[in-house]
């Protein structure tokens, strides 16, 4: 099979000897390079595994049986066998093209040279698409551009295929050499995700009361010299003591010494009595806010929604600055009255704790004029939107510090800025934003350093009002999320054209699924849709046990296909022409998918290569950059990267720990690293019936900062549902946004500090994410902690910068900044925690416990982080003690999304779980943004047959019913009605034996109950109101994501239900509490 080295399979069948004059290449590929962990140990320390404690699963509630029957929705065999493997390797091939050309190897470049249209790569200027038709001529109101910093930037990271970055030592998630909060304490503590090799989990899920800060307690001062700030030293002067960050930090200069002038920490707003007298348009009325809030910022929330919508920039007269707002933060005091977040609430008793809508997230607790320009929740928030003031206090909360972004979401309104000038702080590189303070008309004072910045000459010019002499009504002061188009300073390259390659399984197993077809009807039907401009490059490659190239050449009469079967020592048989440019080569491309599918019809090769593909790909897409698309359908299990099958089928419904949630090989891993280097991204579509290791192949994805799509038991013929999912989802893929050769700073105000990433990345420094693609739908989370006392702080910003390369070519800054305020109160703390950011975050984190500890520990731990954040509220909030577990009306829902995740596909036990499903639900936990993935931890359960047009919202000239949102339970699904689950990637419609006749005729079309077909997958079309209320309602919950949700209408005696039943979060199954039962054993455990 690997004998020969290069053949055509077209009849002219040259042969080449594939030596090692000819691949050049091949020796410089997979160096053994140390990346800091080269081994999969490095990062999967099993070894530390603790004797499982009994999980809340094996709980016995003893009397308490209040959920239904159990009998009646048992989870039934696993849902899909594995087919066997097809028959023996065959080698057969039809033909595709015209006779080979005799293009030797030897003329391999390892860099090909761009095509000319690459030679003027200057980004378009002011295409600015935002909100300034023509924002040129405005923004370039100074002649003369004053100078900004080097040109360093965002570490203007080093996008050359000569600065490679692997051999930087801080891979995922051990990017936190500074943290320390966690080293003492029990692993299986809330926070307490600690490094590999930590101490083994106590057996008992409740010790949870040791929450050690493991640093040095404030105040106590260290051994040794005196430190340059002591602790407590007002604000400012932490800015003669700030490291300056490494991208492009100036030296301390005079203004800011002068700023660190108060001598003790004063009230609020004290320290502008330093600065000079402000002109009147720079004094900050107190009065707008000045009066003290009758109630907690949490009550407006329901009647004032937050939006991002676009305003107009005629603000205030006077710009608000953190150091303005004294008087109104002083005045926001919480204890005068108890806020509804903060309202008691016994679990025990009240049972119905949804809203009847979606959950809100919380509103911080800000002056409203400050609020009003923060960033919207669904891009940035936080687990807490009111920040402790100490480490200490945050450890007496025992709740998760972290932020949850969605950064390059598709936003309707983006304010975009063309300025020759990019305003950033001297000394710590934050953007200018809402939050900074202007000292006056020429200084500002960075929210996250401190330091007084001047005010560049261009910047005194308001391009909206065409006004002079207002830089605090500039778009950059006024928008908490805004984007740039960057100078030539950012670039250290000419930006990267539009590169897409698709690497296609074309192996018996995967022609048997029939995505073929479907692909490349897809990429036909999209090929004009393709972000990119008039130097996008498109390429294929298809593999089975050989590679296969396509010679796209413009100028041929018809592709041609290059195999090459020397799999070991993979080379590229004509690199230049491999990756055409997709304008001078469309119909060719267009050729090649029309033909790909019966290319391969009648293949009997069962063997797959993906390991020598991706080496393959990689090679090619490394000097450009690019999105590297993999198609696979099987185990690979030839050549490099093969892989066997570490699944025990009858492990599945073990309620003991489960193997092999961690890669096999650091192959994938390695290699993921190389093509970071090389700001290749790898997307990963898992198109499977049988196990294909995906802890093993998500390592390509996860560290090149791809995205992993998969589809189970996908069938052209037997899975109708999947079909049309993949459809869907593969048109989003190719047409959304996207943005190359990116990174992504978060930086935070002085005192805290950012530690563990979580998504798909590599981490390059501390706060530094390299991203050779960015998508957006792509989520990030990180963990922070209080490193320095926050006392004499109102309130606190953290900026997320993301700078990328257009499909346009255009070098981009994309800026949001969210702003909270600082409190000292546990219970001001308890008032803002938002408990959808905090079960996020701690998804994430139960998934790397389950990775590096055990998937028991991590249940523990999330059990856990319920029982700790209400004892403490308990011990330190609730100053009358009463019965019952008590929780704030914020964290009501706590408990109930801590049993969700328990019972996700990633964290459950005792019920048949794929190992590739369960890793699949890891890795959606970890990447999705938030919104997306609450709606797969706790699905919307919704009764649709009685829907009225009473309160219905009216969008785009539709009337959308809006009903209320149910409970979670068997219960709730009676007979006579029909109800829809949403569950995110699917929707269940369940159809009750005694379902309303109307329901059935008017919106499925059948006269009765038996006549439900089985397999029915859409609703039909009908010319009735009932007909059109359902499907608008369908339809406009598609549209709140971005991906597919496949609809699954059935009846109650369907085999269908046993899936949907899993998801009903409140009942008791025969492996998992039921929502009461685990509320008791909360109770237990916190009144021990
Ligand atoms: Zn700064």
């Amino acid at each position: 099979m690997s004998t020969a080295g290069f053949n055509a399979q077209n009849g002219t069948g040259q042969p080449y000897a594939n030596g090692p004059s000819q691949n050049s290449l091949g020796v410089q590929h997979l160096p053994a390079t140390n990346y800091g962990m080269t081994h999969q140990h490095n990062y999967n320390p099993m070894q530390g595994k603790a004797p499982a404690p009994p999980g809340p699963g094996l709980y016995h509630s003893g009397p308490y049986q209040h959920a239904p029957p159990v009998g009646s929705y048992q989870p039934g065999p696993p849902p899909t066998s594995y087919p066997a493997p097809p028959g023996q390797p065959h080698h057969t091939r039809p033909p595709l093209g015209g006779p080979l050309p005799h293009t030797p190897p030897q003329s391999v470049s390892p860099v090909p040279k761009l095509p000319a249209a690459q030679g003027t790569p200057p980004p378009p200027v002011a295409s600015s698409s935002g909100y300034y038709p023509n924002p040129q001529q405005p923004w370039q109101y100074n002649s003369a551009p004053p100078p900004i910093g080097p040109p360093s930037s965002m570490n203007a990271p080093p996008l050359g295929p000569a600065t490679n970055h692997v051999s930087q030592p801080a891979p995922y998630s051990s990017a936190a050499p500074s943290v320390s909060f966690n080293a003492g304490q029990p692993p299986t503590s809330l926070q307490g995700y600690g490094p590999p090799g930590a101490a083994p989990p106590p057996l008992n899920p409740a010790a949870s009361q040791q929450y050690h800060p493991s640093r040095a307690s404030y105040g106590t001062p260290p051994v040794g010299p005196p430190p340059t700030v002591k602790p407590g030293a007002p604000p400012m002067s932490n800015a003669t003591v700030l490291p300056p960050k490494a991208d492009g930090a100036v030296g301390t200069n005079h203004v800011d010494n002068k700023a660190a002038g108060p001598p003790k920490p004063g009230p609020p707003g004290h320290h502008l009595g330093h600065y000079p007298s402000l002109p009147p348009g720079y004094q900050h009325p107190a009065a707008p806010h000045g009066g003290p809030p009758t109630s907690h910022q949490a009550i407006q929330n329901a009647t004032q929604p937050y939006t991002q919508t676009p305003r107009p920039y005629q603000q205030p007269p006077s710009g608000p600055g953190p150091a303005q707002l004294s008087p109104s933060m002083a005045a926001m005091s919480l204890q005068s009255s108890t806020p509804e977040s903060l309202r008691v609430v016994n679990l025990l008793q009240e049972r119905n704790l949804l809203p009847t809508g979606p959950v809100a997230a919380p509103t911080p607790c800000l002056p409203q004029d400050l609020q009003k320009m923060n960033c919207n929740p669904e891009v940035f928030r936080c687990t807490l939107t009111s920040i402790p003031q100490t480490q200490s206090l945050l450890n007496k909360a025992k709740m998760p510090l972290g932020l949850l972004l969605h950064p390059f979401k598709d936003l309707s309104q983006l304010p975009v800025v063309t300025s020759s000038t990019i305003v950033r702080c001297r000394s710590c590189r934050t953007y200018i934003n809402p939050f900074v303070s202007f000292l006056d008309q020429r200084r500002w004072k960075c929210n996250l350093c401190y330091r007084v910045n001047d005010v560049p000459e261009e910047f005194m010019y308001n391009p909206v009002s065409r006004s002079y002499g207002e830089p605090h009504k500039r778009p950059e002061v006024q928008n908490a999320t805004i984007e740039f188009i960057a100078p030539s300073e950012y670039m250290l390259r000419p930006p990267q054209p539009a590169v897409y390659l698709f690497v296609l399984d074309v192996s018996h197993n995967a022609v048997e699924t029939g995505y073929l077809k479907v692909f490349c009807q897809s990429v036909l039907d999209n090929i004009s849709a393709l972000p990119g401009d008039a130097r996008t490059k498109i390429g294929f490659i298809t593999f089975d046990s050989t590679i296969h190239f396509y010679n796209l050449q413009e100028g041929l009469s018809q592709p041609q296909m290059l195999i090459v079967s020397d799999i070991e020592d993979i080379f590229l048989p004509t690199p230049d022409s491999l990756l055409v440019n997709l304008n001078e080569s469309k119909e060719l491309v267009q050729d090649l998918l029309k033909s790909l599918p019966t290319l391969f019809e009648k293949t009997m090769e069962t063997q797959s290569a993906l390991g020598s593909a991706l080496q393959a790909a990689f090679k090619l897409l490394s000097p450009t950059g690019g999105r590297l698309s993999v198609f696979q359908t099987q185990l690979p299990n030839l050549g490099v990267g093969a892989l066997q099958s570490r699944e025990d089928p009858n492990q599945r419904a073990s309620a003991k720990d489960v193997q092999h949630l961690s890669p096999a090989t650091d192959f994938y891993k390695k290699l993921a690293l190389d093509c970071s280097g090389q700001q290749v991204a790898v997307d990963l579509f898992l198109l499977s019936s049988q196990y294909c290791d995906l802890a093993s192949l998500g390592c390509i994805s996860r560290y090149s900062a791809g995205g992993i799509y998969y589809f189970p038991s996908y069938h052209h013929q037997h899975n109708p549902a999947q079909v049309e999912r993949f459809q869907k989802d593969l048109k989003r893929y190719l047409t959304r946004k996207i943005g190359f050769e990116a990174v992504m700073r978060i930086r935070c105000t002085k005192g805290l500090s950012i530690h563990t990433f979580h998504g798909n990345f590599f981490v390059r420094s501390t706060d530094l994410l390299s991203l050779p693609n960015v998508n957006p739908d792509a989520g990030f989370a990180v963990q922070m902690s209080i490193e320095e006392n926050l006392d004499d702080m109102q309130v606190v910003s953290f900026q997320a910068a993301l700078l990328y390369t257009s499909s346009k070519g255009e070098r981009r800054i994309r800026v949001h900044t969210l702003c909270l305020p600082v409190v000292h109160s546990l219970s001001d703390i308890f008032a803002g925690a938002d408990v959808q950011a905090m079960t996020g975050l701690l998804a994430c984190m139960a998934v790397d416990r389950s990775v590096t500890a055990s998937l028991s520990d991590a249940r523990d731990a999330m059990t856990n982080a319920a029982i700790d954040s209400l004892s403490s509220y308990r011990q330190s909030v609730l100053t009358i003690q009463q019965p019952g577990l008590l929780a704030p009306a914020c964290l009501r829902l706590f408990p109930l999304y801590i049993l969700a995740l328990l019972k996700q596909k990633a964290f459950r036990t005792g019920t048949s779980t794929r190992l590739d499903d369960r890793v699949a639900s890891m890795c959606q936990l970890k990447y999705q943004p938030l919104a997306y993935a609450m709606m797969m931890i706790h699905p919307v359960l919704y009764r649709v047959d009685d829907l009225t047009d009473e309160g219905a919202l009216n969008v785009n000239e539709r009337t959308v019913p809006q009903p209320r949102v149910q409970q979670l339970s068997a219960e709730k699904l009676s007979k006579d009605g029909a109800f829809l689950m949403d569950a995110g990637t699917i929707m269940y419609l369940w159809i009750g034996c005694n379902c309303n006749p109307n329901f059935l005729t008017q919106v499925l079309g059948v006269p009765n109950f038996a006549a439900v077909p089985e397999n029915l997958y859409m609703l039909p079309e009908l010319d009735t109101a009932e007909s059109q209320r359902t499907r608008a309602f369908v339809g406009w919950l598609r549209e709140q994501r971005p991906f597919f949700a496949s609809l699954q209408v059935f009846r109650e005696d369907s085999q269908t239900r046993v899936s949907m039943m899993q998801n009903m979060i409140e009942d008791r199954t025969e492996s998992a509490l039921s929502y009461y039962e685990f509320l008791l054993h909360l109770q237990q455990q916190i009144s021990k």
